[in-house]
């Protein structure tokens, strides 16, 4: 019963949120049916991934109405989650962690993969982190069980949370952060704006030529770098909401995940002001 699942991820801190299910045959249960390219896998709320709460009233609310929906938790709050989608990606992380997987929290995703979870790292989503292997932090989301996949097949625990869970292991951390941020000028700026508007070209420019698959995720690295000059002042965020939106359009988004994508991505980067380090893993 999703909703019991549901309720018991609040309790535990994790916000929720309902998504939808794949129905007979794998068709998705929201208007676009048969032609939905993401079956089973995205939000019913109007503003997605933003509405996530821990408020049992709120999401008993959403069961009544959607009793069979899919149990999405939002990551980068209580955890991030490697995603692995193959048997590729699960070698990939073991390798890359010298065999030695930390004993936490493990699904077996509907559709053959796993998801590991860890304390969050502060960082955001990456795709193809390693080949088979993605990762769901800041701005993220995953199904969790009892949720139903496209496939036909249910996500169920491979090891329940136990009392805490396992820090990241640094060589996936340094995977994560990623190489060294492209060089920037010394600080103080001589002309700060210059480089926020560099930046705001630039990172349009990424989303806008973002092939399908990676737009989403293209899109909330872009918000949340712009973020952190909307926070350290140095660009207007209705600016960016503009040039976000208008490059997210033209490479083929839809406006209800532009709306929820840029909205997530802005606040985690606001949160990070350009200028100020990076949060430490908790
Ligand atoms: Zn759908």
């Amino acid at each position: 019963m999703s909703l019991t699942a549901a309720l018991a991820y609040a309790r535990h801190g994790v916000p929720v949120l309902p998504v939808h299910t794949p129905g007979p045959g794998g068709v998705c249960d929201c208007g676009r049916g048969a032609r939905c390219d993401r079956s089973g896998k995205h939000p019913r709320l109007r503003h997605g991934l933003t509405e996530a709460t821990t408020d049992p009233r709120q999401i008993r609310l959403w069961w009544t109405f959607w009793p069979h929906a899919n149990v999405g938790l939002r990551t980068g709050v209580v955890m991030d989650v490697a995603d692995v989608d193959s048997a590729e990606g699960w070698h990939e992380l073991r390798h890359l962690l010298g065999g030695d997987v930390p004993p936490g929290p493990q699904v077996r995703t509907g559709g053959g993969g796993r998801h590991l979870w860890f304390r969050p790292t502060g960082y955001g989503n990456r795709v193809r982190l390693l080949p088979g292997l993605d990762w769901r932090g800041c701005g993220g989301y995953v199904l969790a069980p009892p949720s139903r996949h496209v496939s036909g097949g249910d996500y169920r625990w491979i090891r329940r949370p136990a009392v805490a869970l396992p820090v990241s292991p640094a060589a996936l951390v340094a995977l994560i952060a990623g190489p060294p941020p492209p060089p920037v000028p010394p600080r103080p700026l001589r002309r700060p704006d210059r480089y926020a508007e560099a930046a705001l070209e630039a990172e349009t420019d990424r989303v806008a030529r973002a092939v399908v698959g990676a737009r989403n995720d293209t899109l909330n690295r872009a918000a949340f770098a712009l973020g952190r000059l909307v926070g350290a002042g140095l660009l207007d965020e209705s600016e960016v909401r503009w040039e976000l939106t208008a490059a997210a359009r033209h490479a083929g988004l839809g406006w209800a995940e532009i709306r929820g994508t840029l909205r997530s991505g802005l606040t985690a980067g606001r949160r990070q002001p350009f200028g100020h380090r990076p949060p430490h893993a908790a």
